[in-house]
């Protein structure tokens, strides 16, 4: 399927639930959920309908998606992987997208979003453990540090994200150096450390049908 490039604000008033996906504005009363928070559409403000089982691992897989602004068919391959690894699926899942390198870029506050997040990595603004990486999907591993490109430090997108990083906080499995223009996965997430609400659960029942 097309990558969706319509209102993104319009995303989270579907799946009911603050996605942030439009950097800073998400923060302030601007952001478009908390203004309007109903569904879009002619009958968004209409009573929600009772929802099915199907209905509900549907709209979880959906807004787990959306938040990672992935593709399904990406999407989809996240899951097998998680599948065939040790552990809960569903844990293991939110672990792969976590660990993504566009991911650890936005939680450390080099980018407002997660779409600016892959711009800066695909335009090759970051180093990991010292080498150039630009695939926004490349998966960070404990201990890796992510560090702005010496070239890339007067970038005043990154200058401005960082200013406003305080605000957003950093996850306690990454540290920053915010000086340092670097900073490194202390561990791999748990699940108590992902505070999204997310029924992963569901997600993991969609694709085992
Ligand atoms: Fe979602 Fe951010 Fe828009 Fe609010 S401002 S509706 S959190 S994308």
């Amino acid at each position: 399927m097309a990558k969706y490039s319509g209102p993104v604000c319009r995303l989270c008033r579907r799946e009911d639930v603050k996605l942030f996906l439009k950097g800073d504005r998400c923060y302030t009363d601007k952001c478009g959920y908390e203004r309007r928070a109903y569904a879009p559409g002619q009958h968004g403000q209409a009573r929600r309908r009772k929802i099915s089982n199907y209905g509900s691992q549907l709209r979880e897989k959906q807004k787990l998606k959306r938040m990672y602004g992935l593709a399904e068919r990406q999407f989809r391959g996240y899951y097998h992987k998680a599948n065939r690894m040790k552990g809960v699926a569903g844990e293991n899942l939110l672990q792969l997208l976590e660990r993504r390198l566009d991911n650890v870029v936005y939680r450390l506050g080099f980018a407002s979003d997660h779409a600016e997040a892959r711009q800066l990595v695909r335009h090759g603004h970051f180093v990991v453990n010292g080498k150039k990486v630009n695939v926004p999907s490349f998966l960070c591993s404990a201990n890796d540090s992510v560090a702005v490109k010496e070239t890339s430090r007067k970038v005043t997108r990154i200058l401005e994200n960082l200013g406003a990083v305080e605000r957003r906080g950093v996850p306690k499995w990454l540290q920053l150096d915010k000086d340092g223009f670097q900073g490194k996965l202390a561990t791999l997430p748990a699940r108590e450390d992902l505070t999204m609400p997310i029924r992963e659960q569901l997600v993991v029942e969609l694709y085992s049908k």
